[in-house]
């Protein structure tokens, strides 16, 4: 006999669903999305509903039951249940790991869906009972029965918080005698702003011509005045607000100051005026205070921040606020892509060519922008992808035509864009790391009443440690890697583990002092100190950034002008404007013109487009100076002389020569071991399980080009096709088979759809 069956997702790195019986009054058609408790050998585990069937393949006999069904209402609607299942066949990875990337760890413990409170109210024999003057007897009876009437009922909370001590005795005895009731009630987000959302709802603006017009004209939503729009921002705005209700795709390309982010929150007034909701993601490090507080300040309505800083029961409530509908603009990094957005009316992707997008860690290596885009297809939304250098993906989509391209081409707030300038560093004399043309810029700009911003990528005082007698450098002893010096805390650290040592003053093989060869952040820092002994300075980097608060300290020092120059790495190239900082020097442009990963050129032309972005955005013209062994490197003349959009171009067609992404499809196998042998061994019977058809292009394995890291050696196969169809049937049939290799067991692996990074 057959019987109906729910199929459940479950946390387990298994590639299936599992199949239980439903309760007995359980509609099978709501329950797609709803959490349960099943039995699954001894424990009790949480699950997701994914789908129900007439049967199961399993004899009636061995199907379980449900033990519990959590949530009166799914906790994922069917269309978010789909881009899970989506994500999880495209990335091939088990759905209910997916699923647990998707929701926070409370909920998958079983937290409720939605706070409950606990809340006690005076019954109608209760308020006949206070008219009388009853209980006569209990004085503090009475002072509650009289609070609660007063209050027409109040929250456990309130009450322990402050209304009355040790009313829950007094509370029991009236609920005795029938004169008081406690209800479970869900609770509302303590937003003081709910008030002021109530009435900016009621008063929605359905309209949505006039949109070049400013914002205080378009929607009512506005709390602090919109600026009037450049044409370019307007037609971007209007080309968009045109498209609200159906599924387009657009990159906005502007330049770093060209007032994307005002194009944003335009856009998203517009879909709050139509009653729906915006979804808005940006990078790890774009999320800083001073973007979250422009849209506070733009907007009236509640905002969820969800990011990777915040603890699990933040995590809960950002979720809950975003789920009962209550938040209006889901604001997040990664993640957030999956949070629930009821009336989705557009998706935001800033700095979309963000390496943070892609999860590159664990199990479920996603890219957050590309399931964004599925996430807006589905709902039927517009989505907008910013940048000022859009990945070589994004640009190809364009010319395809799958992507509509909306240009700003000029800097907001009479902004011009800075000159650019190479420093050949063979032939200009060098002090710890700076040039002399770089130190006279820095002195002609601090006379002018500049501030400077100096980028460095490597953070620590120097990333080697050599004894000049016998050439013994100081390495990890877990990693194919050196350890960095950092001279202020007097250690020895590995930036891939962690290890750290104290900082020895001799060599341990031959007893002669040692020596800090190359420039880090720190000696940066103190090499301008010492050039500049009178001007202050902020340095700004993983090691000074320690605890939430710590970059915006370092930012208010810049902002009011008290620091003069900025030392920094990746971290000060985004995200933060700095109206006065009028030049920028790139000290080492090298890393990554000669590296062997195909995305090194693309990534290098972003950094160096965003870190001199940050020159001259106020009123003032910029300056940026790039030191660099190879002033005659083409990529970079070519972005020097054409900017960012010739180095594209001329970048997209050597990936067209070499067949690279997006001209193909790559997957990479990926795994670690105690041992070479052993991490090779995996990748080797992986290899020969399949032979893929012809159309597919098996490479490796090969150790990665760090190939020990954390005690660990690290390989890869990589696989690539022209045929993306190709290339996901034959992963749907090999990998199944991979996972039961028996050298399976003796690694840890993972399959990466669409890498970004490749050793
Ligand atoms: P982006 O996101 O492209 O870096 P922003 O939106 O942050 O650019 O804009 C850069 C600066 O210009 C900000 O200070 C912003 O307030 C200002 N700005 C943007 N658009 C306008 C406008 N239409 N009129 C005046 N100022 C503007
Ligand atoms: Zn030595
Ligand atoms: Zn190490």
């Amino acid at each position: 006999m057959s019987a109906a069956v729910l199929r459940i997702a479950l946390d387990m790195p298994l590639r299936r669903l599992f199949d239980y019986l439903p309760p007995p009054q359980m509609p099978l058609s709501d329950a797609v999305g709803q959490r349960v408790r099943v039995p699954f050998g001894r424990q009790r585990l949480v699950g997701l509903v994914m789908d129900h069937a007439d049967s199961s393949d399993l004899p009636a006999a061995r199907l379980k039951a449900v033990l519990e069904v959590l949530d009166a209402s799914p906790v994922l609607d069917r269309s978010a249940v789909e881009l899970l299942r989506w994500a999880a066949d495209y990335y091939h990875h088990p759905i209910g790991e997916v699923i647990a990337a998707a929701i926070p760890k409370a909920l998958r413990e079983g937290a409720p869906l939605i706070a409950m409170e606990e809340r006690w109210t005076a019954t109608a024999e209760g308020a006949e009972a206070a008219a009388k003057g009853e209980p006569r007897r209990a004085p503090k009876q009475r002072e509650l029965l009289q609070l609660l009437l007063a209050r027409r009922g109040a929250s456990a909370s309130e009450l322990s918080g402050g209304l009355m001590e040790g009313w829950q005795d007094a509370a029991r005895a009236l609920a005795k005698r029938g004169w008081v009731a406690s209800t479970e009630q869900p609770l509302l987000p303590a937003d003081t702003r709910d008030a002021e959302t109530a009435s900016a709802l009621s008063a929605v603006n359905i309209s949505t011509d006039g949109v070049a017009g400013p914002a205080q004209d378009a929607g009512l939503d506005a709390r602090k005045k919109a600026p009037v729009l450049a044409p370019e921002q307007a037609a971007a705005v209007a080309r968009v607000s045109d498209s609200l209700g159906h599924f387009a795709p657009f990159i906005l390309y502007g330049i770093t100051g060209s007032g994307k982010t005002e194009v944003y929150l335009q856009v998203v007034e517009r879909v709050l005026a139509r009653g729906q909701r915006a979804l808005v993601l940006v990078p790890e490090i774009g999320l800083t205070p001073q973007l979250v507080s422009r849209f506070r300040e733009r907007f009236q309505s509640p905002l969820a921040v969800l990011h990777s800083g915040l603890t699990d029961s933040e995590r809960l409530q950002a979720w809950r606020s975003a789920y009962t509908g209550h938040a209006r603009v889901i604001l997040g990094t990664r993640s957030a892509v999956f949070a629930p957005v009821p009336e989705l009316g557009v998706i935001v992707v800033d700095e979309e060519h963000d390496a943070s997008f892609k999860q590159h860690e664990g199990g479920f290596r996603y890219s957050a922008r590309d399931l964004a885009v599925v996430r807006a297809q589905r709902a039927g939304v517009p989505i907008v992808l910013g940048s000022a250098t859009p990945a070589l993906e994004t640009l190809h989509n364009v010319s395809t035509g799958r992507y509509e391209r909306l240009s700003l081409s000029r800097r907001a707030a009479q902004a011009v864009p800075p000159r650019v300038a190479l420093v050949d560093l063979r032939t200009s004399a060098v002090q710890g790391g700076i040039s002399t043309p770089a130190v006279q810029a820095i002195e002609r700009h601090l006379a002018d009443d500049g501030q400077v911003l100096v980028f460095l990528n490597r953070r620590g005082y120097a990333p080697t440690l050599l004894c000049t007698a016998c050439g013994w450098v100081a390495p990890c002893r877990d990693c194919d890697a050196r350890l960095t010096v950092h001279r202020a805390s007097e250690r020895l650290r590995c930036h891939h583990c962690g290890a750290d040592a104290p900082l020895p003053t001799r060599c341990p093989q031959c007893g002669f002092l040692v020596k800090p060869v190359g420039q880090g952040t720190e000696r940066i820092e103190e090499t301008l100190a010492q050039l500049f002994p009178t001007v202050p300075l902020v340095r700004l980097d993983r090691d000074v950034v320690r605890k939430r608060g710590d970059m915006e300290a370092a930012m208010r020092r810049m902002h009011s002008g008290e620091a003069r120059i900025l030392v920094g790495t990746q971290m000060v190239t985004k995200g933060h404007d700095f109206p006065n900082v009028t030049l920028v020097i790139v000290l080492n442009a090298d890393q990554g013109l000669f590296s062997t990963d195909f995305r090194a050129p693309e990534r290098l032309a972003q950094t160096i487009v965003q870190v001199a972005g940050r020159a001259g955005r106020g009123t003032k013209p910029g300056e940026v100076l790039i030191q660099t062994e190879f002033p005659e490197h083409p990529l970079l003349l070519n972005l020097l002389n054409e900017g960012y959009d010739g180095f594209a171009r001329v970048a997209l067609e050597e990936r067209a020569q070499a067949a690279w992404p997006p001209f193909s499809r790559l997957a990479a196998l990926r795994d670690s071991a105690p041992t070479s042998d052993a991490a090779l061994e995996f990748l080797t019977d992986a290899r020969r399980l399949r032979v893929p058809p012809r159309s597919i292009q098996m490479r490796g394995p090969v150790p990665a080009a760090m190939a020990k890291r954390a005690g660990r050696y690290h390989a890869q196969l990589l696989l690539e096709s022209a045929d993306r169809t190709a290339l996901h049937r034959f992963l749907s049939v090999w990998l199944p088979e991979v996972e039961q290799l028996k050298s399976a067991r003796r690694v840890r692996w993972a399959l990466d759809v669409d890498p970004i990074e490749l050793f």
